[in-house]
C-alpha cells in the first residue's frame, strides 16, 4: 500500500505519517526530511537548499523527483510507502504517476487534511522536532514529556522556516500551486477528505478507518 498524505504546511501531515507508519509498518517519505538531511552534509547542495527553504519556496523538481525515484526504486520499500509533502505541484504529481507505473507500483489513496490558515499558523508556530529521534512535538498541542519522548530536551528545536512571515508566504503556496493538484486524485478516485482540525487521535481514527477499509 502506498499513502499520499495531503494538507497545507501545518495541517499534520508529519505527525500522521509518523501514525501510519508504526500501524502499518511503512515507510515514510518526507521530502522536507530528506531536504533537511542534506542540509545538515553542509554540502554545496545542502546550502543551496538551505537558502531556498528559508525563503519559503520550492526546491527544484529536478531535485525532488531524483529523491523520489532513488526511494521508489528501493525494493525494501515496495508498496510501502507514505508520502508527506510530495507531491507538491501538478508536475510532481504525473512525475509520479510515471514513477509508480514504472516501478510496478500503485496509490492506494490520497488522504487530505483539511486546515484552514489560523490554526496552521498556531501549529507551525509552535512546531518541534527532535534532532535525535525525528519525532515532532507542538509546545502547545503535543508537548515533549517523559512519557512520549526519551530524549532530552537540548535536542529539541524549531525550524528555521518556521517564522510567520514564511508560513504566509508556503500557506499561499499550497493554495495556489498544491492545491490544485487534489482534482488529479479525485478524477482517478483516490482522494479522502478529513477535517484536520480536531485532535491528533482523533483524525488518527479517522486515517485508520479508511486505511483498514482500503486494505479489507
Ligand atoms: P516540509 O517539511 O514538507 O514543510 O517542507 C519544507 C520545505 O522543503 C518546503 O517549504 C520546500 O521549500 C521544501 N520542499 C519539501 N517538499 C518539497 C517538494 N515536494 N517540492 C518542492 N519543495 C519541497
Amino acid at each position: 500500500m502506498n499513502i499520499i498524505l495531503f494538507g497545507p504546511p501545518g495541517a499534520g501531515k508529519g505527525t500522521q505519517a509518523d501514525n501510519i507508519v508504526k500501524s502499518f509498518d511503512l515507510h515514510k517519505v518526507s521530502t522536507g526530511d530528506l531536504l533537511r538531511d542534506e542540509i545538515s552534509k553542509k554540502t554545496n547542495l545542502g546550502n543551496q537548499i538551505k537558502s531556498i527553504i528559508e525563503k519559503g519556496s520550492f526546491v527544484s523538481d529536478e531535485i525532488i523527483n531524483n529523491l523520489i525515484e532513488k526511494i521508489l526504486s528501493d525494493k525494501k520499500y515496495y508498496k510501502r510507502l507514505v508520502f508527506d509533502g510530495y507531491p507538491r505541484n501538478l508536475l510532481q504529481a504525473k512525475n509520479l504517476d510515471y514513477l509508480i507505473e514504472k516501478y510496478n507500483q500503485k496509490i492506494t489513496c490520497v488522504i487530505s487534511l483539511n486546515v484552514d490558515k489560523e490554526i496552521v499558523v498556531k501549529r507551525i508556530l509552535g512546531r518541534q522536532t527532535c534532532t535525535k529521534c525525528g519525532l515532532i512535538f507542538n509546545q502547545y498541542y503535543k508537548p515533549s514529556n517523559k512519557n512520549n519522548h526519551s530524549c532530552e530536551n537540548k535536542y529539541l528545536i524549531k525550524r528555521s522556516d518556521d517564522n510567520e512571515e514564511i508560513i504566509l508566504k508556503r500557506y499561499k503556496t499550497y493554495l495556489d500551486i498544491t492545491l490544485p493538484i487534489l482534482n488529479h486524485y479525485k478524477k482517478l478516485n483516490l482522494l479522502h477528505e478529513i477535517e484536520g482540525k480536531t485532535g491528533i487521535d482523533e483524525i488518527f481514527g479517522k486515517i485508520r478507518a479508511i486505511i483498514a477499509s482500503l486494505e479489507a
